[in-house]
């Protein structure tokens, strides 16, 4: 059994919970396991980055957990919202998103509708979940929803279609169209990849507001440990299916636990005059089917020793971390200045 998601107000069970998650596609000897016994956590207010590179298994997590894969694919483990499990209810998990739950993408014109205006989408996503509201209701709602996300000219852009939008506009009609039934849970994957770095800034900002303004919680997924500096207060690192560190966000930055948490970390760019140059991480994740005995992630650590290849490490509490690393003791005693896209709070 992993450690479990240290976070605050622990006596009572967290608004949205993730535990053991399993994700297994369909493949040769019995599948192949995406995801690996992912436990989180996330309760209101607070932001929860899920962090890791391309192929970590952050988005799949997400998706299982939302009910979103696809026929084929085999979920275990226990999704909990409020304390109430939803994992082998598709039915109570359908009428729960964009209700309770909602999820925005990295792409917004794969969401949005093109041969519908945003408003027209916004009222129906209102609509869908409760039939009371009339259509001008639903309307004037989706109106005052695009003013929230801050789109100048409500109104007018709500009869707009979303190619009359520019990128950044349409990730805040995505997150608008989210909005729409008041979820207190928020997932957002990969929310600012395709924006310019000032569209990013704003975009991060609109999520901050409406965490600390409604009380979200919200699930930031990225491999981008710059912005989780600025917004985030807990960090999952994800790496080959399994969380390999847990720790609050500044925990995370200064004395990572995992080497691969430090390995991100180098690859930051850093206003620090002694990280002005930045490490790559030598090699790539491993594929589904090429996972490594051991430690997945020995062929890339500069610190493995030869039990990392035949032994995986187990999720184990380091001070205020929990780290899956056999020596996850001696990687936390290296302290790292932040990273230079923004502070934790
Ligand atoms: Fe590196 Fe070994 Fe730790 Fe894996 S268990 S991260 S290979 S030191």
């Amino acid at each position: 059994m992993s450690a479990a998601p240290a976070r605050a107000g622990a006596d009572r069970p967290p608004l949205f919970e993730v535990r053991d998650l399993r994700v297994v596609f369909p493949g040769p000897a019995g599948g192949l396991e995406a995801v690996s016994g992912v436990d989180l956590a996330v309760d209101r207010g607070e932001v929860l980055a899920v962090v890791g590179e391309s192929g970590s298994g952050k988005s799949v997590t997400m998706l299982a957990a939302m009910g979103l894969t696809g026929p084929g694919v085999t979920v275990t483990g226990s999704v909990r919202l409020d304390g109430e499990e939803y994992l082998g209810r598709p039915e109570a998990l359908r009428r729960l998103r964009g209700k309770r739950m909602a999820m925005i993408f990295q792409d917004p014109m794969t969401a949005l509708n093109p041969v519908m205006t945003v408003g027209a989408q916004i009222t129906e996503m209102i609509r869908i979940h409760d039939r009371q509201v009339s259509q001008r209701q639903a309307m004037k709602k989706a109106v005052d929803l695009l003013a929230l996300v801050a789109v100048p000219f409500p109104e007018r852009r709500a009869a707009q279609y979303p190619h009359e939008f520019s990128g950044g506009m349409r990730q805040r009609a995505m997150i608008a169209m989210a909005m729409a039934n008041d979820p207190e849970v928020l997932i957002a994957d990969e929310p600012t990849t395709a924006l310019d770095v000032t569209i990013q800034a704003q975009i991060i900002e609109l999520l901050d507001g409406l965490r600390r303004e409604r009380g979200l919680a919200l699930v930031l997924i990225t491999h981008d440990l710059g912005i989780v500096a600025g917004l985030a207060d807990r960090v999952a690192i994800l790496y080959a299916g399994r969380v390999v560190e847990r720790a609050p966000v500044r925990e995370a930055y200064y004395r990572p636990a995992h080497p691969y948490t430090a390995s991100l970390l180098k690859a930051l760019p850093s206003l620090e005059g002694d990280r002005g140059r930045l490490v790559p991480i030598d090699g790539s994740p491993p594929g589904l089917a090429s996972r490594p005995p051991g430690c997945s992630f020995h062929p890339r650590c500069p610190i493995a020793v030869p039990r990392c290849m035949v032994e995986r490490p187990a999720l184990i509490a380091v001070g205020d971390h929990a780290a899956a690393c056999h020596l996850a003791d001696l990687s936390a005693r290296t302290p790292l200045p932040m990273p230079a896209a923004g502070g934790a709070r």
